[in-house]
């Protein structure tokens, strides 16, 4: 009988191999040849690693070279115009990351997580063509090293639901097109073998369902059940709840389902649907997005509970999602303290987890290892629960005891304060916070982080880069300066490292898109601040200067949202300890003389909630938490954030509602058709919307901006705007840093004039 399975493994490789060959070969160094042979052992490896851990169902095609959706949209055939004639892997890659003459297709985020897919891109004139050739290798590589996987897909209807069509039409129009594509691909997947499992991922159904989804289901999977008796369809969900598409999908032929119980706890309110039609339930109880050790025994009763509706006969264990999202293994973790290591499970640890998970479910004989296992699983549980580098009386009674929640004074007070102190014009001129980030400096930190350099060297190496960004906004006639961030690898790496409760993997790779992964660090502790952060860098930079120096820190929820958080502990009373560390910052920096405090919220719309019915929840701790973390600025101390995008409409009270002095946001490339909503709901607040894309190395000329800021006066009067890049500037040269901060303070002297200010 089966009873384990997997979603899907990860396939970067545990050094990253993937990555390297990837990068060999696009730099020209190497033939795709040796692509393919990393590939083939990679593949090899990772089915072993799952038949060794005695997993039942592994996947293939879970594989992908770049991503499984630009794989999707190869197989189906739907290739944009501007490829065409291209052939294979230039294709291929031609389509990933553009060619000379073709721009690469549009890259976004995977659901919630930080994975980022290809979007495919249809036209209804386009026609489709089905190739199957890289699935079906796979399949047979598989077969030959005496595995039969079961076949991952992304169903139709997700892919509809995350293309875009070219000419703005609804994606949807086109399911009569695609689906007859899925039929002739189960017709030619059904003669691989006498039986096959095929999964289908329908992630999309996790989202808030339009009823033009739902009533796609139906058809869906009916005509893809008929096509052939021998495949077991799997529908395969994750990340949220899947409830509506659920009830929907037990009415249809497909074998089973598969569903997240650890991020879709309202599942449990489908169990006897799915009970009363007999179906398979693959039950994703082992957390594929988080890097803790399981707690077998709560696992196992999360089983049973389910058990109570479902039958065991009917009910396959697995991971909550593909562990794509996890990192590959513990294997090369060697310098991470064995007591924090202890509570950490990585993607091949998980597998074990899995089949020793389902071993004490459904009641089997465990050996001596496993029996072993298990008792060192229950210490390690018990050392987090237990453990004072987890628990901090101190932290938990200073959170508790919070009395001061926000500012006290009105915005209208406030800002009347800080003009009277800081003087500054209408339009006025500032930056993001970062600047280039040039070699010396990156091997400087290095340097000092390997014990090359010492303390002393490194900050005279941090403070002559600090001295030549501060005379370098002198001469470009900026307002209010910053300091340039020289010491910081990552804006939320660089508070990790200081915070106590944080930790840092050497090996935790995640794919983040491509060939690219990120390493994200992790919360594992109550989180308190042992001593100032940012308050020495800043304060020299400010004594390097007679203008105000803005001091800059990242916010709460950007620091929670680009981190693996602890499980044992709600997110949203994480990320209001992390609040207090900043609040205790802000104050720091304002004690010391800093006039002007960032607080950076690049990531806030991240974390929105992939289900409507969550997000006043999440709007309401992580705006309690932002205010929070600047309540201790006096109201002259003027509170700055920054987001990395332009999409308000959706939010736009809540980022009211977070109440900084000033807001800097992503305009450039949407002209001023994005900042209206600020003008319609009559925001009140200061906006510094980018007047140039800072992602291009384009020099933007003195018209060009005068006439985007011609464009922002149409929408806000001038007494409401700041003038400033779109973001920090550290993935940008010097040479074209300078020309493009002087073009854009020459045409606020020029559109000022104009005003007569
Ligand atoms: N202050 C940061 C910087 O300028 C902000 C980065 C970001 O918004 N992603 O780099
Ligand atoms: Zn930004």
């Amino acid at each position: 009988m089966s009873n384990t399975y997997v979603i899907g493994f990860p396939r970067i490789g545990e050094q990253r191999e993937l990555k390297f060959a990837l990068e060999a070969y696009w730099a020209g160094k190497t033939d795709f040849s040796e692509v393919e042979k990393t590939a083939s052992t990679l593949k090899t490896r990772h089915w072993q690693y799952q038949k060794d851990a005695g997993i039942d169902l592994i996947s293939s095609n879970d594989f992908s070279l770049y991503d499984n959706m630009l794989d999707t949209a190869v197989l189906l055939g739907a290739i944009p115009q501007r490829f065409r004639g291209l052939e294979g892997e230039a294709l291929y890659f031609g389509m990933a990351r553009g060619t000379k003459d073709a721009v690469a297709m549009e890259m976004t985020k995977w659901f919630n997580t930080n994975y980022h897919y290809i979007v495919p891109e249809l036209h209804p004139n386009d026609t489709y063509a089905l190739n199957a050739d890289k699935l079906i290798a796979e399949y047979k590589e598989a077969k030959a090293q005496g595995i039969t996987t079961k076949i991952n897909l992304i169903g139709p209807i997700t892919f509809l639901g995350l293309s875009k069509r070219t000419d703005r039409g609804d994606t949807y129009e086109l399911f009569g097109k695609i689906l007859p594509l899925y039929e002739a691909l189960l017709q030619q997947i059904s003669t691989l073998d006498d039986h096959i499992t095929v999964q289908i991922d329908e992630p999309i159904f996790v989202k808030d369902i339009e009823p033009k989804v739902l009533s796609l289901i139906k058809p869906c999977y009916e005509t893809l059940c008929a096509v052939t008796d021998n495949v077991d369809i799997v529908v395969a969900t994750y990340f949220e709840h899947a409830t509506e598409a659920v009830k929907v999908l037990v009415h249809t032929p497909v074998w089973g389902i598969a569903l997240d119980f650890l991020y879709g706890k309202k599942n449990f309110e489908v169990l006897d649907a799915i009970a009363n039609s007999g179906k398979t339930l693959i039950a994703g109880v082992i957390d594929g997005r988080n890097i803790w050790k399981c707690d077998i025994d709560a696992t196992v009763a999360q089983l049973e509970k389910i058990a109570k509706t479902v039958s065991k006969e009917k009910l396959i264990v697995s991971t909550s999602c593909s562990l794509l999202h996890t990192p590959f293994t513990l294997k090369y973790e060697e310098k991470l303290d064995s007591e924090i290591k202890n509570w950490l499970s990585y993607g091949v640890e998980k597998l074990d987890e899995l089949s020793l998970v389902a071993k004490c479910f459904f009641g089997e004989n465990l050996n001596a290892a496993e029996q072993a296992a298990l008792e060192a699983n229950r210490k390690a549980n018990h050392s987090r629960r237990t453990s004072a580098r987890i628990h901090d009386e101190a932290v938990q009674q200073r959170v508790a005891n919070i009395t001061k929640h926000q500012r006290d004074e009105t915005y209208k007070t406030r800002i009347a304060l800080q003009h009277e102190l800081l003087g500054y014009k209408p339009l006025a001129t500032t930056t993001i916070g970062s600047f280039p980030q040039t070699t010396e400096v990156r091997q400087a930190r290095r340097d000092f982080k390997k014990g090359v350099i010492d303390e002393a060297t490194y900050k005279e190496k941090m403070k002559a880069y600090i001295d030549e960004c501060v005379a370098c906004q002198e001469r470009c006639g900026l307002e209010v300066l910053v300091h340039g961030e020289p010491e910081r690898n990552d804006m939320v790496e660089y508070f990790g490292e200081q915070l106590k409760g944080y930790g840092f993997s050497q090996n935790g790779w995640v794919q983040s898109y491509g060939s690219r992964c990120v390493k994200p660090p992790f919360i594992y502790g109550d989180i308190s601040r042992p001593k100032p952060m940012t308050v020495e860098w800043i304060t020299y930079a400010q004594s390097k200067t007679e203008k105000v120096m803005k001091g800059m820190l990242t916010g709460p929820v950007t620091i929670l949202n680009w981190s693996f958080v602890r499980d044992d502990l709600p997110r949203s009373e994480v990320s209001r300890q992390i609040a207090v560390a900043i609040c205790d910052e802000v104050d720091d920096l304002q004690k010391a003389g800093i006039k002007i405090i960032q607080v950076d919220e690049a990531a806030f719309k991240e974390g929105y909630p992939l289900r409507s019915e969550n997000i006043p929840e999440y709007e309401r701790w992580a705006v309690r938490d932002f205010k929070l973390s600047v309540s201790s600025a006096l109201p002259q101390t003027q509170i700055h954030t920054h987001m990395c995008y332009s999409e308000f409409n959706d939010i736009i009270r809540t980022i009211e509602a977070m109440d900084a002095d000033v807001i800097s946001i992503e305009t450039a490339r949407s002209g001023n058709e994005l900042l209206k909503i600020f003008a319609e709901v009559g925001y009140k607040q200061e906006v510094g919307p980018g007047v140039y894309d800072i992602h291009s190395p384009r020099i933007p000329s003195v018209e060009e901006i005068v006439i985007q800021i011609h464009k922002l006066l149409e929408v806000l009067p001038k007494e409401q705007l700041w003038i400033n890049p779109d973001c920090g500037l550290k993935t940008r040269k010097w040479e074209e840093v300078i020309p493009s901060l002087e073009n854009m303070v020459k045409a606020v002297h020029i559109v000022r004039e104009e005003l007569g200010v």
